[in-house]
């Protein structure tokens, strides 16, 4: 008899995103004529940008000769992409990485959920509540949690509330733990780190030997240039910190997936008798036996990204969806809104009306607007009373929904 995981089973019913499509889809099959705007999962829709095209165009065609066939790639990646990793998005920030700190990947929803297979299964952690829900399900299906209770929490995960009070930037707890998860853009509130913020996440890790596992997928949407975009930045921050990066969001490669993390040689953990592991080494084992390297064609199309073209031409994609993040804001709060981020983040944050729950406030707009978007209670407890829009769509379609919300 095959034995479930049993954890599996402590998952809080369905994925928010199915739940969405299934109302979504009672919608339009009552109201067939209706146009729906969808505003909701945080997936990009510009196409590939010219630059990364013919990269990928020309891998293949080499992939197409004798001379140019390439097999299995090296696990950690080709180093034309770690190099060009290493140059653009990191010296280029006075921050100095060695290539066997990098390690490619076929996506930061994958890094974010493996990297916990490399810890105890009793190590205790925190999460920024709400959150990306990657975070909390995989340590639920490793059996670091207990039972879920009525309001969303599960046991054994030490919840910080992202709050107006604080910015939706909660500072560490009073309390020390093992792991700590931090999205800086955020997904789903839209808020920005600040320095002082992350000086502070730092002090405390190294205070409690813990280790940040930061998740900077929206590094690319950060509009000040004195904001930091990498923990690295952060003093410190190569003793305790892991970083997660992916060009789903920077480049629209949601579909292509390319993404890596950073493990400093210098962030350890330790054996139950105190001796210290190198996390670098014992992923560098991890990677080297799950998984295979992220097919060449798409490394090339990375590292195109990278390229003078690529870099404006990606920089343009950014730039048109904080356009629309910016649209958004303003017309949500002209329409009496209180809203939240898209200022150095695709998405906006906004506050349901005279206190609507946050799945009242889902269907309110999809029935009065046609409007779709995520509520936030489906990111954490705390997001409660809380709406996510997302910038990732047309202009056209931004401005109608902006339009449709003020009329409701
Ligand atoms: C979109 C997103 C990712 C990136 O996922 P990929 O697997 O690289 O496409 C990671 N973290 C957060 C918070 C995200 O929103």
């Amino acid at each position: 008899m095959a034995r479930i995981n049993e954890n599996f089973q402590k998952l809080a019913a369905g994925y928010l995103f199915p739940e969405i499509g299934r109302r979504v889809s009672a919608y339009a099959e009552a109201h067939p004529d209706a146009d729906i705007i969808r505003l909701g999962i945080g997936d990009v829709t510009l196409p590939l940008a010219p630059a990364v095209v013919a990269a990928m165009r020309e891998a293949v065609d080499e992939m197409g000769t004798d001379k140019g066939f390439r097999g299995y790639g090296p696990e950690n990646g080709y180093d034309f992409l770690v190099d060009a990793i290493r140059e653009h998005d990191y010296r280029a920030r006075g921050i100095e990485l060695e290539a066997s700190e990098i390690f490619v990947s076929d996506g930061s929803k994958q890094d974010s959920g493996n990297i916990q297979e490399i810890f105890g299964a009793g190590c205790t952690l925190s999460v920024t509540d709400p959150s990306y829900p990657v975070y909390v399900d995989t340590n639920v299906m490793a059996g670091r949690t207990g039972e879920v209770d009525d309001q969303g929490y599960y046991g054994g995960i030490r919840y910080l509330a992202a709050t107006e009070e604080n910015g939706f930037m909660p500072g560490p707890p009073d309390e020390a733990l093992d792991l700590a998860y931090l999205c800086s853009p955020n997904n789903p509130t839209g808020a920005v780190a600040t320095r002082e913020n992350l000086e502070a996440w730092v002090a405390w890790a190294k205070d409690c030997d813990a280790v940040l596992l930061f998740d900077a997928a929206y590094d690319a949407f950060i509009q000040d240039p004195d904001l930091p975009r990498s923990i690295f930045e952060i003093e410190g921050a190569r003793d305790c910190a892991i970083e997660m990066r992916s060009f789903s969001k920077r480049a629209g490669f949601t579909g292509v997936r390319c993404a890596y993390m950073v493990i400093p040689k210098n962030v350890s953990g330790t054996t139950e008798s105190g001796e210290r592991v190198s996390l670098n080494a014992l992923w560098g084992r991890r990677h080297a036996t799950k998984f295979n390297s992220v097919p060449y064609v798409i490394q090339r199309a990375a590292a195109a990204t990278f390229s003078q073209e690529g870099q404006a031409q990606t920089r343009e994609q950014v730039r048109h969806y904080m356009d629309n993040a910016r649209l958004i804001r303003e017309g949500l709060a002209a329409a009496g809104f209180t809203v939240f981020g898209g200022e150095h983040a695709p998405y906006i944050w906004m506050r349901t009306k005279d206190g609507q729950s946050s799945w009242d406030c889902f269907d309110d707009l999809l029935e009065n607007a046609q409007v779709v978007g995520t509520p936030g209670s489906g990111f954490g407890p705390a997001g409660e009373g809380y709406f996510r829009i997302s910038a990732f769509n047309s202009r056209e379609n931004v401005e109608e929904a902006i339009r449709r919300i003020t009329r409701t």
